[in-house]
């Protein structure tokens, strides 16, 4: 049984069908790169796996677990699936010690000398301890951006969902981020991109999926999808792009 199982999900917008039917399975210790053109309906993807959206038809599983549909536990799935978006991630309030420990504190009841030293020890890990007292609007995008990832980790989540998280970013501050998700991929965290980072996307992913109207058009190894496309419409995509 794969960790996620999208089956046959279906979104719609009024009389806008984002997700047509879509099915894709997502396994443990798994990087499954989405790849596609704007709009095509990563994002919403995404969104229904954690539930900020809901999907009118099909179901989504995590852990062979219905996650659809009413009766849903939405705080145990949201600490089960962590979700980092493309910008305006931290609270501009909070310091990064707040940001980071809030969720820990607020949802897993942690007590706050553990949520501390568990949050001083992943931002040494990225090399962010010292920006612990800092407000986010005196990082740089690629420091918020780890920061953000951090945070999401801070609940030990089985999946993490990544949306487009280097494209607001400045071209130098890019490779900062991707490196955390190097790292992660590594040690084996299941994580579902988004990604324009084609080059990224060939190097980490397991499995790349180009969506195409509501459906996954086509999927497989990097090397099959960017070397080798078997459908048109893969192709045309992807020389679009370079
Ligand atoms: P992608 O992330 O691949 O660029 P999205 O999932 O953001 O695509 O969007 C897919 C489609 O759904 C787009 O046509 C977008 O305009 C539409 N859409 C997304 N969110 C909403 C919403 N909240 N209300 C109405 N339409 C939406
Ligand atoms: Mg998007």
């Amino acid at each position: 049984m794969a960790l996620v199982e999208v089956d046959k999900a279906t979104k719609r917008y009024g009389s806008l069908t984002v997700l047509n039917g879509l099915s894709l399975d997502i396994e443990a210790h798994q990087v499954v790169c989405l790849i596609g053109p704007s709009g095509c309906g990563k994002s919403t993807l995404l969104r229904c796996i954690n539930r900020l959206e809901t999907i009118q038809d099909g179901e989504i599983r995590l852990h062979g677990d219905r996650i659809t549909g009413p009766g849903v536990d939405l705080d145990l799935l949201r600490r089960e699936v962590g979700i980092v978006f493309q910008g305006y991630n931290l609270f501009p309030h909070m310091s990064v010690l707040e940001n980071i420990t809030l969720g820990p504190l607020k949802v897993l009841g942690m007590p706050r000398a553990e949520a501390r030293d568990k949050a001083m020890s992943l931002l040494a890990r990225i090399g962010l301890a010292h920006k612990a007292g800092e407000y986010p609007d005196r990082l740089s995008g690629g420091q918020q951006q780890r920061v953000a990832i951090v945070r999401a980790l801070m609940m030990d989540p089985a999946l993490l969902l990544l949306d487009e998280i280097t494209s607001a970013l400045d071209p130098e501050l890019v490779s900062e981020v991707l490196d955390i998700v190097r790292d992660l991929a590594r040690n084996g965290m299941t994580m579902v991109l988004a990604t324009h980072e084609m080059g990224f996307a060939r190097e980490v992913a397991d499995k790349v999926c180009f969506l195409h109207a509501g459906v996954v058009h086509e999927e497989g190894p990097p090397s099959q999808i960017f070397g080798d496309p078997q459908d048109e419409r893969t192709r045309a995509f992807l020389k679009s792009i370079i």
